[in-house]
């Protein structure tokens, strides 16, 4: 099992692989990141790719 905190606020999540991990999260980001939902819907397509394979690699490093 492995936590790893969400990257806007401290809540930690914890999860055996990042697929589930990254489950939590969207949960956690439509709850209490809305605002940050609404303007990533006009970043490109690249950068929501890039932010999650960053955070996988950060998970995978754990
Ligand atoms: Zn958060």
């Amino acid at each position: 099992m492995k936590t790893m905190s969400c990257d806007i606020c401290d809540k930690e999540f914890s999860a055996e692989t990042f697929s589930s991990w990254f489950k939590q999260m969207q949960g956690h980001y439509m709850s209490d990141h809305a605002d940050f939902m609404e303007q990533a819907k006009n970043k490109s397509q690249e950068e929501g790719v890039k932010w999650v394979s960053d955070m996988r690699n950060k998970f995978e490093s754990l």
